[in-house]
């Protein structure tokens, strides 16, 4: 019989653990397979840590594991799929914006069309602020511009995948992990679901605005080199406008309808011009090159600190035994 995971990334999650676990074995109940939930937590500063250890030891399919600081969502999600051994694997946020009431319904989709990948596209969005949903509509299209692999858009990472998806992941070296890119970017059979998306349960967005701007520029750097040929293309303009501008000097002083001497104001345009078409081209190898340099360290992606339920060994403290041995 096929089991199922429920990977769930938490940062600071106090305020919705005990509402989004309550969910989440409620819908695990009513399945037939076996299944369980490996909670992530990325380095939490709050009572999440305690809060998950408590019901790791009330619940012995629930596992835990624990990050040694905050290493962000992609991370914690990619050590989930890394420690599953299920068939099948749900990532699910923990603040039930993706309602867990739904993996029945997914779970039969995948069953019915033999689907490796079930991804959930969001039809509506509830309790977001206007900036966050303009800015990521603007992003899913613009990366599906910029990439080279076609991703579906309006969709998170809240998805279905099987074990074949799983191993391929498992064999990914990359550090700055895209991981919705990653999935498509595997193949197998990928089919949609159509869900609408709610509002947290209760807290703040783990994602302010810096944490959005690294994962945005993450997305784009790790799935494109379309920078690069834009950069050159930019280049290309430059050197274009430049011919024009010298060949129009010239002429006009040949010709004598210019008087160039006195063009203080082309000279500082030009100047201008090219110094930043220059400092943008090299800033945008900079990110490349910031990205080699990452890559080439190869530090690992996570680091755990201790993990719940893993293993069924209960640990043993390392001290002098209270009774010696009795002699024979
Ligand atoms: N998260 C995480 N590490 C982080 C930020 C977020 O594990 O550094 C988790 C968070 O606890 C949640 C999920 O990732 O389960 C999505 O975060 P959030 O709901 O805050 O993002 P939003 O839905 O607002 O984009
Ligand atoms: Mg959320």
């Amino acid at each position: 019989m096929k089991k199922l995971s429920i990977i769930v990334p938490c940062y600071n999650e106090e305020a919705v653990l005990a509402e989004s676990y309550r969910r989440t074995k409620e819908v695990l109940k009513q399945l037939t397979c076996p299944s369980e939930i490996i909670y992530v937590n990325d380095g939490s500063r709050d009572a999440t840590r305690s809060i998950l250890d408590a019901i790791s030891v009330s619940d012995p399919d629930v596992k835990v594991i624990h990050f040694s600081r905050n290493f962000g969502h992609q991370p914690a999600v990619t050590a989930g799929i890394h420690h599953c051994d299920a068939d099948l694997a749900v990532i699910l946020d923990a603040d039930m914006q993706d309602p867990p009431e739904l993996i029945p319904d997914i779970l039969a989709l995948q069953e019915k069309e033999e689907a490796n990948v079930v991804f959930c596209v969001r039809k509506s969005r509830e309790g977001e602020s206007n900036f966050k949903l303009i800015t990521s509509r603007l992003f899913y299209r613009f990366m599906n511009h910029m990439s080279e692999v076609a991703f579906p858009v309006d969709t998170g990472d809240f998805r279905l995948i099987d074990r074949k998806v799983m191993n391929e992941f498992n064999r990914m070296k990359e550090h700055g992990k895209y991981i919705r890119g990653l999935i498509s970017w595997v193949g197998f059979k990928q089919i949609p679901f159509f869900y609408e998306r709610e509002a947290r349960i209760a807290g703040e967005t783990k994602y302010p605005l810096s944490k959005m701007l690294k994962f945005a520029s993450n997305a784009l750097l790790y799935f494109s080199k379309k920078p690069l040929k834009m950069a050159t293309g930019l280049g290309f303009a430059a050197v274009l406008v430049g011919i024009i501008l010298a060949v129009w000097v010239t002429v006009g002083k040949i010709i004598g309808y210019s008087n160039a001497e006195t063009g203080w104001t082309s000279i500082m345009t030009a100047v201008v011009f090219f110094g930043g078409v220059q400092l943008l081209t090299v800033g945008v190898l900079g990110q490349y090159i910031g990205i080699l340099f990452d890559e080439i360290k190869a530090r690992p992606e996570y680091i755990v600190d201790n993990t719940k339920n893993f293993n069924t060994n209960p640990s043993v403290s390392c001290k002098a035994r209270s009774e010696s041995p009795k002699e024979a």
